[in-house]
């Protein structure tokens, strides 16, 4: 049996309690969020952390509302939480779509929003939902807090710009009328994380997309969207033969490796088809046709 090596625990009880402790312990300290990618990082030693700072009692992170025209979702907001949440649904349907096929139900009910960004595994489902709805994360330090935009969060594989003794509290995503969002993935059995995965959100004026974000996972893709795809799409006829070419423009820029999950040139595949029916189910959303 794998047990993580000594480690010592410290509960918060507020964000700036969790922030003085992060402070305390400094860098060789970590967050305890649901535990689900860092436990297992720690028993594999591949994580070693001196002291975990358990966030779990953060209630005041564990939210999702509608203010100031976004929805935020609060970083300790548990997976089932965001799939259970009509208000999410309502708004972007895209989020039920990607938290319907995230791991399990033991995960879903304890693993955080949070916790799954600021893992930043280059296979994570919410990078692609988030970076398609140009959401913006809000990063909390000792004394303040700042903005970054989804696109800018991940600095590479499992790192992010959240820096020691900082927190992620909130993620935020503007509300915005005549849109429509999707996540499609192929994954090689249930729960299991994707071979590929595209995410879109498009706004209609008319029968022309007036804006468009389009986002992939564990195919390489920068910064987790297909950004000369969505150039593509602004201004184009909201129809299949754009949406066709759209997946072919994701495809050319992405950059997948061959791996035990499918071959590169099979990822390749998957991020054009996939950004294409992403994009078809989100139009048939903007426009009233499809839950
Ligand atoms: C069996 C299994 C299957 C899975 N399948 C999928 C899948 O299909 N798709 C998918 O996308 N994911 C999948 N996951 C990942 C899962 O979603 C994440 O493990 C989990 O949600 C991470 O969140 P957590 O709250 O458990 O984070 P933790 O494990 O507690 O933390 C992860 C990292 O984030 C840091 N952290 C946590 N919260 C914060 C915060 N607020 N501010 C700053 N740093 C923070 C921690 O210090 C740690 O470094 C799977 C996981 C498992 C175990």
């Amino acid at each position: 049996m794998q047990v993580p090596a000594y480690v010592e625990y410290e509960k918060a009880t507020s964000v700036e309690h969790a922030l003085a402790l992060l402070a305390r312990f400094g860098p060789e300290s970590a967050v305890l969020a649901g535990g689900h990618s860092l436990i297992p990082m720690m028993k594999l030693r591949l994580a070693q952390p001196e002291t975990l700072v358990d966030i779990n009692g953060l209630t005041e992170l564990s939210h999702i509302t509608l203010a100031g025209g976004q929805l935020r979702i609060g970083a300790l907001t548990r997976h089932a939480q965001l799939l259970g949440s009509a208000l999410a649904g309502e708004h972007f349907a895209i989020l039920h779509d990607a938290e319907k096929v995230i791991a399990d139900p033991v995960v879903r009910n304890w693993g955080t929003i949070g916790g799954s960004l600021c893992q930043a595994d280059p296979s994570e489902d919410l990078s692609a939902a988030f970076a398609a709805l140009k959401a913006t994360m809000v990063i909390q330090y000792p004394g303040g807090s700042r903005t970054v935009p989804a696109r800018e969060f991940h600095t590479g594989p499992y790192e992010t710009v959240v820096a020691p003794g900082e927190l992620l509290t909130e993620i935020r995503i503007a509300v915005r009328p005549d849109g429509g969002s999707a996540y499609v993935k192929v994954g090689r059995r249930v729960g299991d994380w994707p071979v590929g995965a595209a995410a879109a959100a498009l706004w209609l004026s008319g029968g022309v997309v007036s804006e468009a974000g389009l986002g992939l996972t564990a195919v390489g893709a920068r910064n987790f969207a297909a950004a000369e795809a969505e150039e593509f799409l602004r201004g184009a006829p909201a129809t299949e033969a754009s949406f066709a070419r759209a997946g072919q423009i994701a495809a050319e820029h992405c950059r997948p490796s061959s791996d035990q999950r499918g071959p590169a040139d099979y990822k390749r595949h998957l991020a054009s088809e996939l950004t294409t029916r992403a994009l078809r189910r989100a139009v048939r959303r903007a426009r009233g046709m499809d839950a």
